[in-house]
């Protein structure tokens, strides 16, 4: 094939695919034809202005400035560029999207999470994150899904039985340059866990990307279907994808300190006090879609409430014990109010602003949960300051809405455009039935 860019292409490729991400957590984008790649590097592939305003029913929604008048362009992060490995004669590459001025249009959420980080970089603070995904594969019949198998977890047969999907998706992923540390066979019927190393938060929002895409796309080639939807089977478990975070500065963890109670230095305290304060509202955002609220029950692992601890399953922010002999290199924390079905770049993009508020004031945490909080009174839970997370879509983006940290990070114009988007979904399933949402919930993410 005649091409005119010198770009690490598979010999193959014939069509690249530029790819955001939308609100509601879809992989959206156009493909370009290989031999048109250098010049659509540079002046990027024209999207309308309303493709940002489309819901994950594909309705498309009021936003003030994204009418179906006007372009914007999807320029993309060449770093990204990757030959997939279930399909060769196709590439994807993951985009900006800026105006006709080359500028961030206001509504670009990989810019969003971009400038989150800076603002941490500004204070010396370099993120390391990853998320860790859990996803569901499944098989299709006449418009039913049914779990891919019914193995106990953690169990060799669950290992033996998904071995040739699960093989072909971590070479798949480790073609691509993501380092898989583990793959699990998880507790629910048909459930994986897949965990990858961290990375620099944008490098982090773009693995998310691709290893969801890189999932469903080998699933596909096996004949199944690969769910990161919240709760795709209401009588199984949900899916996490629980965000891993560390601070580093210099080569040093500033979260940890061997001298604190649990090795968690005044930093990551304050880190995570900031992170708690704005919980409710990131919510929004992690967990974000209507299906995401089945998965936030007590007893599920999934956490229900405002809350910490020191490798407590229950609590939304788990500080994981490090291990023995890489302590410093190894400390880190999990956000598990976070589920794979969100915009990963909204999605970490929100976490670093609440933590960094929580540095910037000094917020303390409160003592760590020793228990699962579902399990105490409630007065003790009062007396610890644990609220419960919100029960549904809809009153997390009111809190979302009523937070000035995380309106005022995203901006006018992402905020507005979110808030409306979201809400249309809101309505649209509060007003249909748990088929309708579960059928909406595949093919979707
Ligand atoms: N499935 C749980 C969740 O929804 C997580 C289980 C685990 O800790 O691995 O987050
Ligand atoms: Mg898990």
């Amino acid at each position: 094939m005649v091409r005119d860019v010198s770009v690490p292409l598979g010999e193959d490729v014939q069509l690249v695919r530029f790819l955001y991400c939308d609100f509601s957590g879809v992989t959206r984008g156009k493909a370009v034809h290989a031999k048109h790649l250098a010049r659509k590097l540079r002046e990027g592939v024209g999207l309308t202005r309303a493709q940002m305003a489309m819901n994950l029913l594909d309705e498309l929604c009021p936003v003030d400035g994204m009418e179906p008048v006007g372009e914007i362009r999807l320029i993309p992060d060449l770093a990204t560029l990757r030959t997939l490995p279930w399909d060769r004669r196709s590439a994807s590459v993951y985009c900006d999207q800026v105006g006709q001025d080359g500028e961030d249009w206001g509504a670009c959420p990989r810019g969003f999470l971009r400038h989150a980080a800076e603002k941490l970089a500004a204070v010396g603070i370099e993120v390391q994150a990853s998320f860790e995904n859990e996803f569901y594969l499944a098989r299709e019949a006449e418009g039913r899904y049914a779990p891919f198998d019914h193995a106990p977890v953690y169990s060799a047969i669950g290992l033996d039985l998904s071995a040739d999907v699960m093989h072909d998706i971590v070479e798949a992923l480790e073609e691509q340059g993501l380092d898989v540390a583990q793959s699990i066979n998880e507790y629910g019927a048909g459930q994986h866990e897949i965990s990858i190393a961290p990375a620099t938060p944008l490098a982090a929002g773009d693995r998310q990307m691709r290893l969801r895409d890189t999932v469903r796309g080998v699933a596909l080639r096996h004949g199944l279907l690969a769910s990161f939807a919240a709760k795709p089977f209401p009588a199984e478990v949900g899916s996490g994808a629980h965000i891993h975070f560390s601070l580093w500065r210099g080569g040093k963890n500033l979260m940890y300190d061997p001298a604190n109670p649990g090795r968690l230095s005044e930093t990551g305290l304050h880190f995570v006090g900031g992170i708690l304060s704005h919980l409710r509202a990131l919510t929004a955002l992690t967990c974000p879609n209507y299906n995401s609220y089945r998965r936030l029950q007590p007893h599920a692992w999934a956490s229900a409430y405002v809350s910490w601890g020191y490798d407590n399953r229950e609590t939304a922010v788990r500080v994981a014990s490090p291990f023995r002999g890489s302590e410093e290199e190894t400390f880190n924390a999990e956000l598990k109010t976070s589920d794979p079905s969100a915009n990963p770049y909204l999605a970490l993009g929100g976490l670093l602003l609440a933590g960094l508020d929580g540095l910037e004031r000094g917020v303390e945490p409160g003592a760590p949960c020793l228990h699962d909080p579902a399990l105490l009174e409630s007065a003790d839970r009062e007396a610890l300051g644990i609220l419960p997370l919100p029960p549904s879509m809809r009153e997390a983006l009111q809190e979302l809405e009523a937070d000035r940290v995380l309106m005022d990070g995203m901006g006018d114009f992402l905020s507005r455009a979110y808030l409306t988007v979201r809400r249309s979904e809101e309505q649209a399933f509060s007003a249909q039935d748990t088929d309708f949402e579960i059928s909406r919930h595949f093919y979707r993410f």
